[in-house]
């Protein structure tokens, strides 16, 4: 690149000043260094102290035209390496010459707010995306990998509210525990593998028969815990019990490896949440009442 000297009128050129403020801006600009740099030159190293800015005449170092004026203007180390990606040349500006500038001409006080800002903005985008990162990362957490039904982990984090909102006024929170029959045979007959498109199988039909706001949480291996609000009695917990049981056993599944549909049935214990009852409680209420549909010959629904 030719060695040519800085000129006020570049300035203007590059609508960093105004052409009648710059007689009187020029001895200012006569002040600065002019930079030349050749592609994959380091303008500017990631984490030090850096005093100066340096405004981009021509060329290109990935940054925008300024370069540098957050460190300089606020004493913090800088955030990031700066390359040049082509031959360019660069005016550096002082600390203090950057602040008179900026003092004496509105327009390149408000060029170096758009800049900032602009540098703002994406440092905003970029803080969003690994936001979403880590939602999603927590989405993962709280959801089973193999049937995509909520997990014990959501569970502990869900329940509380849940619960607290039961206590201000009964809700008719009832606890479903859901317990695949004789699911041991399909691991034991069909394999590992089949064992776990059943359980998939049996998710996405409890999932069907339930209403919006209700949940279904994989509690166990094979354990799910349905929970249902607003059921205002026994007769319309009974109900929501045999939806459950009728949607699973009308779901026959075809697994692989086998041309034959296969039956699967699940067995049910109910109980109404009583407000103030730990879930645990309520829980463990539900689970005798799915002892008991075992005992009592399995497919079924018995409420305690
Ligand atoms: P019951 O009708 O009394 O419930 O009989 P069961 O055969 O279903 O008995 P039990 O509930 O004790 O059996 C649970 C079985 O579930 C044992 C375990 O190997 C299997 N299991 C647990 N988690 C998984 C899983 O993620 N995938 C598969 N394929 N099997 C699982
Ligand atoms: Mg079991
Ligand atoms: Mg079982």
């Amino acid at each position: 690149m030719p060695d040519v000297p800085f000129k006020g009128s570049d300035a203007v050129r590059l609508g960093l000043l105004d052409s009648d403020e710059l007689p009187a801006l020029e001895p200012l600009l006569q002040r600065c260094r002019l930079l030349q740099v050749d592609a994959g030159a380091v303008v500017l190293a990631g984490n030090i102290g850096n005093s100066a800015a340096a405004i981009l005449l021509e060329g290109s170092v990935g940054m925008g035209e300024l370069v540098g004026e957050v460190s300089a203007l606020t004493g913090s180390p800088t955030s990031a390496w700066v390359i040049a990606s082509e031959p360019s040349r660069l005016l550096e500006l002082e600390r203090e010459t950057l602040l008179e500038l900026a003092n004496r001409s509105h327009r390149f006080a408000v060029r170096m707010l758009q800049t900032v800002c602009g540098r703002l903005y994406s440092s905003n985008l970029r803080a969003l995306g690994s936001e979403s990162a880590a939602r999603a990362f927590e989405q993962k957490a709280l959801f089973d990998q193999l049937t995509g039904l909520k997990n014990r982990t959501w569970l502990s984090q869900h329940l509380p509210a849940l619960l607290e909102t039961q206590r201000q006024s009964d809700g008719g929170l009832h606890f479903f525990m859901v317990d695949i029959d004789h699911f041991k045979r399909f691991n034991d007959t069909w394999g590992h593998a089949a064992g776990d498109q059943v359980l998939m199988a049996v998710g996405q039909a409890l999932t069907s028969a339930i209403r919006l706001g209700d949940h279904v949480v994989r509690v166990g291996g094979e354990e799910i815990l349905v929970l249902a609000t607003q059921l205002s009695g026994t007769p319309q917990a009974a109900a929501v019990g045999e939806r459950l049981r009728q949607a699973v056993e009308q779901q026959q599944v075809q697994l692989n490896g086998s041309d034959e549909l296969q039956q699967v049935t699940i067995s049910v214990g109910g109980a109404r949440h009583r407000p103030g009852e730990a879930g645990e409680a309520t829980q463990a209420r539900a689970d005798e009442a799915l002892y008991a549909a075992k005992n009592g010959g399995r497919n079924r629904v018995v409420l305690a």
